[in-house]
């Protein structure tokens, strides 16, 4: 059987209950944005992992080494920042194919390091072997976060409203433009840096950590429809999304808009945006908001609603119920 067959979670469900029979009572393994260890009184450890394979995840002349290395370590931070947790450090682990000089990992290594400083996450140790033709690049990142406090993906209640933290679609938006080989303007500049770039919420994930009424949360790493999904089948509950409240920034409209792109589908299943998804009691909705403006300047984003019922998204516009498939959306037909 091809992998393909039963995807990455098929996979991860045939020996996930194997490895979850040998964990002691107060550890949290397999299931969640990171793993959760107890490390003292008052603080548990968080320990995530995430791989990035050139041709898979990123293509090596379309990202500046800087840019890459950059990369690699936010969205291991994410993880972190999806428990509410302060990053600590980072392992990395490289494989370095023929054609990816020493100046190349230099760079590489520059942007590493500046979004290390910037978190105050040293590099702690990792390994460096060859590759025979790609550049892969694995990154575990640590962190902690206080004790019994953390968001899981399996807390989520019915009537709860669910909540994103920033502009979606505008990661996947900028993958299009780079696919397209569009020429540079100020939006497709955004886009790209976007993608490139991406900024984990760090200070965003710990005070939502510190609302009571903030039931579930986990990062966007795949899109909404796949990351929500997650939320929902671990905490057996269905929602409801209604797409006109998807929050969407003016450089993607206008791009989608001359394009004739969709986006609502580079922003539901496009992916890579980084921003976090969780699920608030209605009546912290606003404290939160207000909590947001003065911190951030910016608001969280209400998309949709936890509903009683099987995991399942069903999604809206203006009212109108619509189906989401491979193929993107389509008016919902009885
Ligand atoms: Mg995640």
């Amino acid at each position: 059987m091809e992998l393909k067959e039963i995807g990455e979670f098929g996979f991860i469900e045939r020996f996930a209950p194997d490895f979850k029979a040998l964990l002691s009572g107060k550890v949290l393994g397999i299931g969640d944005d990171c793993a959760i260890l107890p490390m003292n009184e008052t603080s548990d450890l968080l320990v995530t992992t995430d791989m990035l394979i050139e041709d898979v995840h990123f293509l090596r002349d379309k990202i500046r080494p800087w840019q890459l290395g950059y990369k690699s370590v936010a969205v291991n931070l994410s993880d972190i920042a999806a428990m509410g947790g302060t990053p600590l450090g980072t392992f990395l682990s490289i494989a370095v194919p023929p054609g990816v000089d020493v100046e190349y990992l230099d760079e590489f290594m520059k942007g590493y390091h500046d979004i290390s400083e910037k978190y105050a996450t040293p590099l702690y140790g990792g390994d460096t072997t060859k590759s025979v033709k790609h550049l892969a690049i694995n990154v575990c990142a640590i962190g902690k976060c206080p004790k019994g406090k953390v968001k899981l993906r399996r807390n989520a209640q019915s009537g709860d409203l669910i909540c994103v933290t920033g502009n979606l679609g505008d990661s996947a938006g900028g993958l299009q433009t780079m696919l397209k080989k569009m020429d540079p303007s100020a939006d497709v500049e955004y886009l790209l840096q976007r993608h490139n770039l991406p900024e984990p919420c760090i200070k965003e994930g710990q005070i939502l950590l510190g609302f009571s009424g903030v039931h579930a949360m986990m990062d966007i790493s795949d899109g909404i429809a796949s990351d929500l999904m997650h939320i929902l089948k671990a905490s057996k509950k269905a929602a409801r999304i209604d797409l006109e409240n998807l929050p969407l920034s003016e450089p993607l409209k206008r791009i989608c808009a001359t394009q004739n792109w969709s986006p609502d589908e580079l922003a539901v299943g496009g992916g890579e945006d980084y921003e976090l998804v969780f699920t608030v009691a209605p009546e912290q909705l606003h404290e939160l908001q207000k909590e947001f403006k003065w911190q951030f300047g910016k608001t969280v984003y209400p998309i949709g609603k936890i509903e009683e019922g099987k995991p399942a998204i069903e999604w809206y516009k203006n009212g109108q119920k619509v189906v989401f498939s491979k193929a993107g959306f389509n008016h919902f037909q009885e």
